[in-house]
């Protein structure tokens, strides 16, 4: 199998991947809503609120709500419509948890916490990168050409446990996809049973490109800290693996699986899926580094 191949849309020269992530855009900026997708429950108090294009997951404490990341600016229409569906009021957002700050994954975060009062999340690795070197977050790329980054209430430290009402979740810094990814690990109850959820919060390769490291000064080393933060969650024992894009974890996929067979066994639940999912990140990234990229 070829390297472009085996590794699709990541194994091309960094302009094209440029390029090509610009023209997938192109629609969904235009309409939106046609990339809507119905909430539904993913297991116990965790739903599925985002888009087809970027996961939002709702987690439902009993003491109020937290966010996992907050989809594009430019619909933030669509996440409130998802919420309301999904049964839940947004004023009832507590915390906004972020997994990493690129603008496709904070955009509602500003005009939520000034409608509904909720707290902004972001480690504080990736604050200081929207501090110091604003563009990082591709903000420009958007069609909201005066949105703006989001200054955190909270900024998360490796190791930080969020809790609210009878929900703890651990935050794990894994510098990667940027200098401040986090991991977040969790407990979900259904049915008598308790499972362990993993979200692992950024792996594409796009913002570990030389070119793009070089055009936004950051250093290098960022790939072999992406190796070392894969080595450091392996060993979590994770019943539920969670993405922040639908292709990281077949969201899309599962969901159909839900509905095709409304009884069956919950696709999202798989215990060898955590390390399926690092190895083929790490083999994915050992060769998108050697092909030079
Ligand atoms: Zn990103």
């Amino acid at each position: 199998m070829s390297i472009q191949e085996h590794l699709g849309a990541h194994a091309v020269p960094y302009k094209d991947m440029m390029a090509d992530y610009k023209k997938r855009n192109e629609d969904f900026f235009r309409h939106p809503s046609k990339y809507y997708m119905k909430p539904f429950r993913i297991l116990g108090d965790l739903w599925y609120v985002g888009d087809t294009r970027v996961c939002v997951h709702l987690l439902d404490t009993h003491d109020g709500l937290i966010l996992f990341d907050s989809g594009f600016p430019h619909t933030v229409h669509m996440l409130t419509q998802a919420i309301w569906e999904a049964g839940f009021d947004p004023r009832d957002i507590r915390y906004i948890i972020h997994s990493h700050g690129h603008y496709d994954h904070f955009g509602a975060a500003n005009d939520f916490r000034e409608l509904y009062g909720c707290k902004i999340l972001l480690s504080a690795a990736d604050a200081a990168m929207l501090r110091d070197n604003p563009a990082t977050s591709f903000l420009e790329h958007i069609p909201c050409p005066l949105a703006e980054n989001p200054v955190p209430d909270i900024e998360m430290q490796d190791g930080d446990i969020i809790r609210l009402g009878d929900v703890a979740i651990r935050c794990v810094l894994v510098p990667s996809h940027t200098p401040g990814t986090m991991a977040f690990f969790f407990d979900v109850k259904e049915g008598g049973k308790t499972y362990r959820v993993g979200y692992y919060g950024g792996v594409g390769f796009l913002s570990v490109y030389r070119e793009f490291l070089a055009e936004y000064n950051q250093p290098l080393s960022v790939r072999d800290d992406f190796f070392a933060s894969l080595d450091k969650v392996y060993g979590e024992e994770v019943d539920v693996v969670l993405g922040n894009h639908p292709s990281q974890n077949k969201t899309l996929e599962k969901r159909e699986k839900m509905l095709a067979d409304p009884n069956g066994s919950n696709p999202f639940i798989c215990p060898t899926e955590w390390r399926t999912f690092l190895d083929t990140i790490r083999e994915q990234l050992r060769i998108f580094i050697d092909a030079g990229y």
